[in-house]
């Protein structure tokens, strides 16, 4: 069982040919909304690769908020432990996609920055804990959890060495491992991942390289949620007791196959659907 501490989106996305310049209008095509979150994201990608998943969340007493959890009510996350706020709307992003692919995002964090330490409940199992939720609720989380805790390190904001310390698993993608520097995250000696987009990944355990993967070729559709998807997968890996070598292979197929559509959510794979590809 794997619970997920963090933030819940709606992903509200216009298509325009180009960006708008600063106080430009310009008239966009297409408006998608999609549920996302870094959080819901990767407590999806969990559920959908076959774990037993819970969020600790807040969204807004909205009308965003049923679209934002939608997903992850109909794949079978238990959320029971996500807060109706009165007072923060939900978390929304606002993205501009132009027709070279280009985008332009911004975030308003709403009920994820209202999430407390206070919301944080007991976790007797492993946890997944990412950074778009106040800092003192990750170290919350941090202290709740009394298995294997998982920290994804995005988006870049500056954290304590004692929360580094205490993860077992850190990602980073390479922005965000540059961002830190790679000689602090591999200090602490537990297992560190770096994910290199098309490149595949790396995992360094006890501050050495141990394995290195690449994704199986794919034309991506759109990348986002494949960070998330890798996440969820390198953490249900190691937790299943596969091999590093074979776990980050798992994740970097998983990752792979989360750009395979649009949307963040909609395109998480399940299982089989990894391991078809991984066979290809
Ligand atoms: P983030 O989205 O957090 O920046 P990455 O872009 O590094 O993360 O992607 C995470 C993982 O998803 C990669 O390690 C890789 O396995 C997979 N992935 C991402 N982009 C592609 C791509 N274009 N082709 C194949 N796999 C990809």
């Amino acid at each position: 069982k794997i619970t997920v501490v963090g933030s819940i989106n709606l992903d509200i996305v216009a298509h325009a040919d180009r960006l708008p310049l600063p106080g430009e209008t310009v008239m966009g095509g297409a408006l998608a909304l999609y549920p996302g979150g870094k959080g819901a994201n990767q407590a999806l990608a969990a559920r959908r690769l076959g774990a037993e998943v819970s969020m600790m969340a807040r969204v807004g007493r909205d009308a965003h908020a049923g679209q934002a959890l939608a997903l992850l009510r109909a794949g079978g996350v238990d959320l029971s432990g996500v807060i109706e706020d009165d007072r923060h709307p939900t978390g929304v992003a606002l993205i501009v996609v132009s027709s070279d692919g280009e985008n332009q995002i911004v975030v308003t964090p709403g009920a994820n920055g209202a999430l407390a330490p206070e919301d944080v409940d007991a976790i007797p199992g492993a946890a997944i804990c990412q950074l778009e939720v106040p800092l003192e609720t990750v170290e919350a989380a941090a202290r709740a959890c009394e298995g294997f805790l998982a920290l994804n390190l995005a988006p870049a904001r500056p954290v304590p060495d004692t929360l580094l310390t205490r993860a077992d698993l850190i990602v980073a993608n390479e922005s965000e491992a540059a961002f830190y520097g790679l000689d602090r995250l591999l200090a602490p000696g537990k297992r560190l991942a770096v994910t290199l987009g098309a490149r595949g990944a790396v995992l360094y355990s006890s501050g050495v390289e141990r394995a290195r993967a690449t994704p199986p070729a794919v034309t991506p559709v759109d990348t986002t949620g494949a960070g998330d998807t890798f996440v969820a997968a390198l953490t249900l890996a190691l937790l299943e007791g596969r091999a590093e070598a074979d776990a980050l292979a798992f994740a970097c197929a998983a990752g792979a196959a989360a750009t395979l559509h649009h949307g963040a959510q909609s395109s998480l794979p399940r299982r089989e659907a990894v391991e078809d590809l991984m066979r290809r």
